[in-house]
């Protein structure tokens, strides 16, 4: 599959890091098949990340995605799940290897700037989070 979805997180958005981030997700080949700033709330920040309920951070980590704007986007490339995330680094940036964008923009291991999914199924569900067939190309 070759569609994957990304979030950049308050802490980059807030940081004025869209523009920069945007441009290396471009130069890295992925092309935006659709692009929208809004704001969660805790709820849907809740709804978005259901399946980390039994983890200890799920609290804060709705807090955290519910406490400013963020950008989401579906992006097209081959293979573009894992190649995003290589793109990305680990999600502590503190283990992110030098380049990439968690490694360049994060503040923390809970303010790591961008998210990237984990498989082509979730890309799939979490692009149709946020977006409807009208609102993606
Ligand atoms: P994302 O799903 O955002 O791309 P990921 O798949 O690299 O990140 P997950 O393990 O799915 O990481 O965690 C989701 C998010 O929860 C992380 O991006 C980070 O913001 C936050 N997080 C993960 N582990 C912790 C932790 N131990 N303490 C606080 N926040 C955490």
């Amino acid at each position: 599959n070759n569609r994957t979805f990304t979030m950049i997180k308050p802490d980059a958005f807030k940081d004025g890091h869209t523009g920069a981030i945007t441009k290396m997700i471009e130069d890295a080949g992925f092309s935006i098949k659709a692009m929208k700033l809004t704001q969660l709330t805790s709820e849907t920040a809740g709804e978005f990340y259901a399946v980390h309920r039994e983890r200890p951070f799920y609290n804060d980590l709705c807090a955290y995605m519910s406490s400013g704007p963020i950008v989401a986007m579906i992006l097209e490339k081959d293979n573009a799940v894992e190649d995003f995330r290589k793109l990305i680094g680990a999600t502590n940036p503190a283990d992110a290897a030098e380049g990439t964008i968690r490694k360049i923009f994060a503040r923390s291991l809970e303010s790591n700037a961008v998210h990237g999914s984990d498989s082509d199924e979730n890309a799939a569900i979490e692009g149709s989070f946020y977006f409807s067939d009208l609102e993606k190309i």
